[in-house]
């Protein structure tokens, strides 16, 4: 949220400075109007951040509207997980309204219209209607039924409420002009028959109001002062105010910005959702989805996400933010926050021949050298450990820092250690290592006058734990996914790695939900819902370096 004074005003804070310092409105009310036919993404973040914080800031409020005018897509799961996806984001809106509790009204207000000569049932078949549309270049043809006198088109409207017509039978229809510039004033469709339940009004309706119908008088109805929507809607906005002011109502006055996506992400509930229908990822929340839901069990934090969508801003220009981005606001947070922890997720067993047998040593490391309150965690150190088995190469190349024969290398927190024998199996692979440990080595008591170059993390052989550990990677291997013709051919087919057997250090095995971990040298992890008592299991959030962005520099 951007409060601070220094930032420039964005087109809309200058439009609503300019309304409450002339007095057109003592205070805002700006909504978020999702339909509940999926789960929100992270476009939809941007617009959540843009109402809910111009209503913080300007001391005014925000409702969340659900735009649920069509019963065939929709479905409570999606109401009640966006509600949790605002609330998450830090939002508590001010009202919780569905359009469809306008239905009543929006009945009695097409009624006026169709009083005052102003709208008219069409019987003619959807093509009919098409083919008399016209183009942007030619004018439209008045459809037959629009001179129906307005008792007529009354008693018709009532019938059709009455379910005395099939499906498609015929339509509302408003009567502005046929020949406007703007197609969308060419008589636009108002109210549809459709004899499908509605997942709140159940079976009271047969006939449901078009979303440009229902969308503009909702705004009226609740006052919205600055209705905020993508730029798409432009064109609606004339027969918005039309609508206004032939009914009398409030004046809400409608505003675009440019829709927000992000590279190597698909941003539309329609596509996300044959995502999770056909397999592709578990659920909505799968934590390779870039759905708020997904974010979340990924290990997002809320402020990471409002400082993502601060950062890109606001624009009148479609834009594509790059996921490094918001890859760089959680890892900004996640270093202040997260306790650091050891992991090994590949092991390698090493052997401190030197170390007396069946004797540990209770050591200390930082929680998090970020934040000096946070304290200090007990390690134990044995004869044998752990290490990741790419801290260790046979034959290193030229500046390997890490462990190899011969070879010195730190263990965190812990003692220098020397390799002086690789133990392989009949196969030539490596089982074991051996190695010697200085004692003088000590962390904070070292006296050895040694300098090895590298630092690896570790675990005691003695109390590692197992844990599952899933890594994410892309969910597509392309920037623009959704420009491609079968967006699902670029799905990365290397998304997900399952680690069944990763160590953890004994302080994360009762880690609990919410709770989150720099794991060292790894990155930053979270704990999935799938975790049991016994069973941790971990996702990771992301990694420390980007590494993705070095990868393409190559
Ligand atoms: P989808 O294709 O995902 O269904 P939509 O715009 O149809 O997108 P709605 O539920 O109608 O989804 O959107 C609710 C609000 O979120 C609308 O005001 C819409 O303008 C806004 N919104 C949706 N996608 C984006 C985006 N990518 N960037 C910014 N705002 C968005
Ligand atoms: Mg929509």
């Amino acid at each position: 949220m951007s409060t601070n004074s220094n930032t420039p005003l964005n087109f809309l804070e200058e439009i609503i400075e300019a309304d409450l310092a002339s007095g057109k409105h003592k205070t805002i009310l700006t909504r978020f109007p999702p339909e509940p036919n999926g789960y929100l993404h992270i476009g939809h973040a941007t617009s959540i951040c843009l109402n809910f914080g111009l209503g913080l800031k300007y001391g005014g409020a925000t409702n969340l509207r659900f735009d649920d005018t069509n019963p065939v897509t929709e479905d409570t799961e999606y109401v009640e997980s966006i509600i949790e996806d605002v609330r998450w984001l830090g939002f508590e809106p001010a009202n919780i309204l569905y359009a469809s509790d306008y239905f009543e009204q929006l009945y009695e207000w097409a009624k006026v219209l169709i009083q005052k000569g102003k709208a008219y049932v069409d019987f003619s078949t959807a093509e009919e209607i098409a083919a008399m549309k016209g183009t942007p270049t030619m004018p439209g043809q008045n459809s037959p039924y629009r001179d129906t006198t307005p008792e007529e088109n009354m008693a018709l409207f009532e019938k059709m409420r009455a379910g005395e017509f099939p499906d498609g039978h015929c339509t509302l229809r408003a009567k502005i002009d046929m020949a406007s510039s703007n197609m969308i004033m060419r008589d636009p469709l108002l109210y549809r028959i459709k004899h499908a339940h509605h997942h709140r009004t159940g079976d009271k309706w047969c006939i449901y109001p078009m979303y440009d119908w229902a969308h503009g008088q909702s705004d009226s109805i609740e006052k919205i002062t600055h209705s905020i929507c993508t730029l798409e809607f432009a064109p609606h906005r004339e027969l918005y105010d039309w609508c206004i002011e032939q009914l009398g109502i409030f004046p809400s006055k409608q505003y675009e910005f440019a829709r927000r996506n992000v590279s190597y992400a698909i941003t539309s509930k329609r596509k996300l959702k044959l995502l999770v229908e056909e397999g592709h990822v578990r659920s909505w929340d799968d934590p390779r989805m870039p759905t708020i839901s997904g974010f979340r069990r990924r290990g997002y934090t809320p402020a990471s996400i409002r400082e993502f969508c601060d950062r890109i801003g606001l624009g009148k220009r479609e834009m594509v933010a790059d996921m490094s981005l918001l890859e760089f606001c959680i890892r900004e947070d996640l270093n202040k926050i997260a306790l650091r922890r050891f992991a090994v997720l590949d092991p390698l067993k090493v052997v401190i021949t030197n170390y007396p047998e069946g004797q540990t040593e209770a050591l200390e490391t930082e929680n998090n050298p970020e934040d000096p309150n946070a304290g200090n965690r007990p390690l134990t150190f044995g004869r044998e450990l752990w290490i990741e088995q790419d801290d260790f190469m046979e034959n290193p190349p030229p500046k390997y820092f890490r462990l190899s024969p011969g070879g010195m290398v730190r263990l965190k927190s812990a003692y220098i250690i020397q390799c002086h024998d690789v133990v392989k199996d009949a196969n030539g692979h490596i089982t074991e290592i051996h190695c010697t440990y200085v004692p003088e080595s000590r962390s904070g008591q070292d006296t050895s006058g040694l300098k090895p170059k590298g630092v690896i993390h570790w675990l005691a052989a003695s109390n590692a734990q197992k844990a599952e550990v899933r890594l994410y990677d892309r969910l597509f291997q392309v920037e623009d996914p959704a420009s491609e013709e079968d967006f699902l051919a670029t799905l990365n087919p290397h998304n997900l790695q399952v680690i069944e057997n990763a160590l953890i250090e004994p302080a994360l095995a009762d880690a609990k939900l919410g709770e989150r971990f720099q794991f060292t040298r790894l990155g930053y992890f979270c704990v999935d819902p799938d975790a049991q008592p016994g069973k941790p299991v971990f996702n990771r959030t992301v990694t420390l370096k980007d590494a993705w962005a070095k990868e393409q520099q190559k």
